[in-house]
């Protein structure tokens, strides 16, 4: 699956502490996702997506 960052990103830089494998954070100060496969199972990658405080992380088939 992929991860994406929506809009409602407000930069608490949550997900990147908890998988810094996926998230990162731009110049903007917002979160993005790496653009690649990853694996369905990584734990941290739904961990940072299920904590997400404005649900701004999505993930895609
Ligand atoms: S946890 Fe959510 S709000 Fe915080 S940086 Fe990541 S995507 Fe943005």
């Amino acid at each position: 699956m992929r991860y994406i960052v929506n809009g409602s990103c407000v930069g608490c830089g949550l997900c990147t502490g908890i998988c810094p494998e996926v998230f990162t954070m731009t110049d903007e100060g917002v979160a993005k996702a790496i653009d690649e496969e990853v694996d369905r199972d990584l734990a941290t990658a739904l961990d940072a997506m299920q904590n997400c405080p404005v649900q701004a992380i999505e993930a895609q088939e």
